[in-house]
């Protein structure tokens, strides 16, 4: 249920309603409106309550949210969450852009990747230390020396460092170096890992597993909004479909969609959309022309040398040349890029 408190209602109000709700059972998450307060009390719903609610004085309705995501609705909150790391800013306006490697493979080719994304207006920049891979003979990450690596371009760059989490294990190791901790499509209904992250209180980027329906992506996203973090960005990589030419089939129209139920910005990842270099400059544009609140780009200075997903990484040349159409494009819809 969403308690929509009085208008001018004060902390205290605020504060002796929120103990109300936790006494009926509830959890309350207090969201600050522009124009009111309103405390979305969620659980396992019983008779009576709306009732009890409603009674109080300093509250002006009590209405039920009909989505199953209830902290993630738009119903609970109407303005779009921006979600920011150093100057990183996505949503709200502001179109995010994270670059760099698939993998972390060495200090030149990291830094070289973060100097060049971030020459071309990136203000995020990706890159695995601990790396899912579908074979486990293939190249795991460098862990944690990759993780120093990532920090150390973060230092000279000022960008905003975007790395997976593979287990609720590594939490204490990845808060000490990440900006902003990504979960991968495969950990996308890794519900203890979703938990942790959702306690680390860091920034989180949710990417979709590839099988995963909207309410699944969305209800994945509400189990770190449940802990108390409120920065969760949702990313569309695609899903698998009968299809084979792109790794994955990237459906852009995600983007309102998720937009129309969910105030959490939305960001898309040509790269393991389509999995296909040549294609992600185009799929890029067209997901900026159709609204996302950001981008998630794999660069890499020699991608036939990649240790992962070289098909698909962009040289800075050309991520370069794509940055420019996508800052075109933006600014016609009067949003800014970067
Ligand atoms: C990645 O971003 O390189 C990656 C491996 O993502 P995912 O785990 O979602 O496949
Ligand atoms: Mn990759």
């Amino acid at each position: 249920m969403i308690v929509v408190m009085k208008m001018g209602a004060t902390p205290a109000m605020v504060e002796r309603m929120t103990r109300r709700i936790e006494d009926l059972g509830l959890k309350a998450h207090v969201i600050i409106g522009t124009e009111r307060t309103v405390i979305a009390a969620v659980g396992d719903k019983r008779d009576g309550e709306q009732e009890t609610l409603e009674s109080c004085d300093e509250v002006d309705k009590v209405v039920p949210i009909l989505a199953p995501y209830k902290v993630a609705s738009r119903e609970t909150r109407a303005e779009p969450t921006c979600v920011t790391a150093l100057d990183l800013k996505i949503g709200g306006g502001h179109i995010g852009v994270i670059a760099g490697p698939c993998s972390v493979e060495s200090e030149e080719q990291l830094l070289t990747s973060a100097r060049a994304v971030k020459a071309a207006g990136a203000t995020g920049l990706r890159g695995g230390a601990f790396k899912p891979r579908t074979s486990p003979y293939a190249f795991q990450g460098m862990k944690e020396d990759g993780l120093k690596l990532l920090a150390a371009a973060r230092d000279e760059t000022g960008l905003a460092v975007v790395t997976e989490i593979m287990t609720p294990g590594h939490i204490d190791l990845l808060v000490k170096y990440a900006d902003v901790l990504q979960i991968g499509a495969r950990n996308m209904q890794n519900y203890h890992l979703l938990q942790a992250v959702g306690d680390a209180g860091k920034p989180v980027v949710l990417k979709r597993g590839p099988s995963a329906t909207m309410d699944e992506f969305l209800l994945a996203a509400e189990y770190i909004l449940d802990r108390g973090n409120s920065q969760v960005v949702l990313c569309e990589l695609g899903v698998r479909t009968f299809e084979t030419h792109t790794r994955f089939t990237l459906p852009l129209a995600s983007v309102p969609y998720l937009q129309q139920r969910t105030h959490l910005p939305v960001v898309i990842d040509p790269s393991h959309g389509t999995g296909i270099a040549s294609l992600v400059p185009p799929m890029a544009a067209a997901a900026v022309a159709v609204g996302c609140d950001g981008l998630m780009v794999e660069v890499h200075p020699e991608p036939s040398k990649a240790l992962s997903d070289g098909a698909q990484s962009l040289t800075p040349n050309v991520f370069a040349d794509m940055m420019e159409t996508c800052r075109t494009v933006a600014s016609s819809l009067g949003k800014h890029l970067g």
